[in-house]
């Protein structure tokens, strides 16, 4: 199992891509920076 990192821009703190990031309903998905509080809406995915 690959663990995929993400750093958070705002405050370059490294969390686990499945605890920092969450799915909406309607294929959008939303970072949250659980440090800082940083949220980034409508992330690109390299899918599709
Ligand atoms: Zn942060």
């Amino acid at each position: 199992m690959n663990k995929i990192m993400v750093r958070c821009p705002s405050c370059l703190d490294e969390r686990n891509i499945e605890s920092v990031l969450t799915a909406q309903s309607n294929q959008n998905v939303i970072y949250e920076c659980p440090n800082c509080r940083y949220v980034a809406k409508n992330i690109q995915t390299s899918k599709g």
